[in-house]
């Protein structure tokens, strides 16, 4: 079923009206990109890929003040990442043709100059259900406003005290066609032209025309920007320009527990709550990159929640389900303990090294079996210990059995603990016979353990949401940090984790974990085994 832009471009293209799709992304570059952007830049892409046409990245790069190249780079980087391939455009670039369509408004009596305060703009504006009243400037000649918005360009013009202003109509049911700014004078540099421009462009203004130039066909937005489609259309119908694109506006996306905008998440890495934009807890792409997503399962995210008309909140949780349905096909197996207790095998020799066989993948025999030695000295996890254990127990305790994962049944012989009754090593003998056979021995439980002469230490993550849920009516994010939302463990795993060529695993019973990008010793929970396991 195509959605409901995908039914647009078909009818354009069969009506002629199109000759071929051109879409585009276009990140203001003042933050990292976040899961949202990714659904947009899913959207455009996949539109121009499924069309035969192209999707342009192009910075909307019009307000100097917030902009940074640190941020256009890993904007580039993400969406690469996420498989676009092009030439990369800055809507600054096209700043002639802006201010020669600013000029060509003046000259056809369609723009003026105005020196309105803020303030004043706000009374005379009227409201939603009033009117606005003309500004006393509205009908200033023609020559006049010519020679102010020159003296605007020229620099001498203070900030705040003139503006470029559209005559549309005062007395319009939308607000936004109220004779609306177009141009402002900002005396700042700029990241691409420097400080040749002492005039910038309103988005409003500026976005129909990057359209334009660029022959965007179909200009896809979000559903805030419905209001200012009008204004869209005004620009292109009277400004002289190469093409006509057209808006159409679909859903946001909202995702529980996640914060879905840069200027918060700019706040959550300014006040340090995380590590960086690239925080593993971070939607950001460059977050969900460290933390193990891959392209794949965030086009498969996208593709899944589909493009609606109106906005709504998806469960996190099928965020989660794509990368999870991803590395359960192709993580392979390992075994790893989060908290390391020592489990001796009393009826081996100190030498003792026997090697097994383990499956990388239950269901996927083609990626093969590694070998593993059991010896003398293993590690459990201390989860699957307890002196005092709870009815219906499967894991380890006293006078019980449990299976080590792929070897024998061991049988429970005795426990040191410390002075607090904390466990400090277990000792137990391994069943004779029972490796791949139960011997009519009553075992229901199976645990992974690791070798504590092959193993390596490694500093394993597990996240929670950086925000609490709703409750009580609290919503603003600030008061819902949650202050638990990464967990820290000194973890053994199997040595197999320091492969080079696999970065992601699942340890068995825990989750799939993915080594850090950065530092080879950390692995970040990519996404627990079943739901988030504080839950
Ligand atoms: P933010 O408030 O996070 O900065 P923005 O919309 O101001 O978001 P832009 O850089 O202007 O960020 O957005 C680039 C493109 O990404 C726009 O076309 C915008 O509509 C789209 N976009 C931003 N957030 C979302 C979202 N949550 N869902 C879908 N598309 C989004
Ligand atoms: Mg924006």
């Amino acid at each position: 079923m195509p959605n409901f832009i995908e039914e647009i471009i078909e009818d354009d293209l069969a009506s002629g009206r199109v000759q071929s799709v051109v879409t585009r992304f276009p990140p203001e570059p003042n933050g990292y990109l976040h899961i949202g952007h990714a659904k947009s830049i899913c959207l455009n892409l996949g539109l121009a890929k499924k069309y035969g046409g192209v999707c342009n990245l192009r910075f909307d790069d019009t307000n100097p003040v917030k902009e940074d190249d640190e941020f256009v780079n890993s904007i580039v980087d993400d969406v690469k990442w996420l498989g676009w391939n092009g030439k990369v455009l800055y809507g600054s670039d096209y700043f002639d043709v802006m201010y020669e369509c600013a000029v060509g408004l003046i000259r056809d009596g369609k723009a003026y100059v105005d020196d309105i305060t803020p303030e004043q703009l706000k009374l005379e504006r009227g409201t939603l259900t009033e009117p606005g009243i003309d500004s006393k400037h509205r009908n200033r000649p023609i020559e006049e406003s010519l020679a102010l918005f020159e003296k605007m360009k020229a620099g001498e013009v203070a900030e705040g005290a003139l503006v470029l202003r559209a005559k549309i109509d005062m007395k319009s049911p939308n607000i936004n066609m109220r004779d609306p700014i177009i141009y402002r004078v900002v005396h700042a540099v700029h990241h691409r032209q420097g400080d040749k421009w002492k005039i910038y462009p309103m988005y409003d203004f500026a976005h129909p025309i990057e359209d334009a130039v660029e022959g965007i066909t179909h200009s896809i937005c979000t559903l805030e920007f419905e209001d200012h489609r009008p204004l869209y259309d005004w620009v292109l119908d009277n400004c002289k320009l190469p093409s006509r694109p057209h808006q159409y506006e679909f859903a946001r996306l909202n995702i529980e527990r996640t914060i879905m905008s840069k200027r918060y998440l700019k706040k959550l890495v300014d006040d340090g709550v995380v590590d960086g934009w690239d925080d593993p807890r971070m939607p950001t792409i460059a977050g969900l990159r460290r933390r193990g997503y891959t392209p794949e399962a965030l086009r498969d995210f996208c593709e899944r929640i589909g493009v609606a008309k109106a906005n709504s909140e998806v469960e996190a949780g099928q965020l989660e389900s794509c990368i999870r349905d991803y590395l359960n096909e192709t993580a392979p197996r390992v075994m790893a303990v989060l908290d390391p207790l020592k489990l001796v095998i009393v009826n081996r020799p100190d030498d003792y090294f026997e090697v097994v066989d383990l499956d990388n993948h239950p269901q996927r025999p083609e990626m093969g079996k590694r070998n593993y030695a059991l010896g003398k000295t293993l590690y459990i996890d201390r989860a699957d210990f307890s002196l005092d254990p709870p009815p219906k127990y499967h894991r380890l305790k006293p006078d019980g059995v449990v299976r080590l994962k792929g070897g024998y049944i061991v049988r429970y012989k005795g426990c040191d603990v410390d002075a607090a009754g904390v466990p400090q090593t277990v000792y137990a003998e391994i069943v004779e016979g029972t490796l791949g056979d139960n011997m009519g021995i009553k075992c229901k439980g199976v645990i992974q353990w690791v070798n504590a002469a092959h193993c390596v230490d490694i500093d394993a993550r597990r996240y929670d949401y950086l925000l609490l849920p709703v409750t009580d009516g609290v919503t603003d994010f600030n008061e819902r940090i949650n202050m638990n939302s990464r967990i820290d463990f000194k973890a053994k795993a199997e040595e197999f984790v320091t492969l080079p060529s696999v970065d992601a695993f699942q340890f068995m019973r825990i989750g799939y974990f993915t080594r850090d990008s950065k530092d080879k010793k950390v692995f970040h929970e990519t996404v627990s085994l079943k739901d988030s396991f504080n839950k």
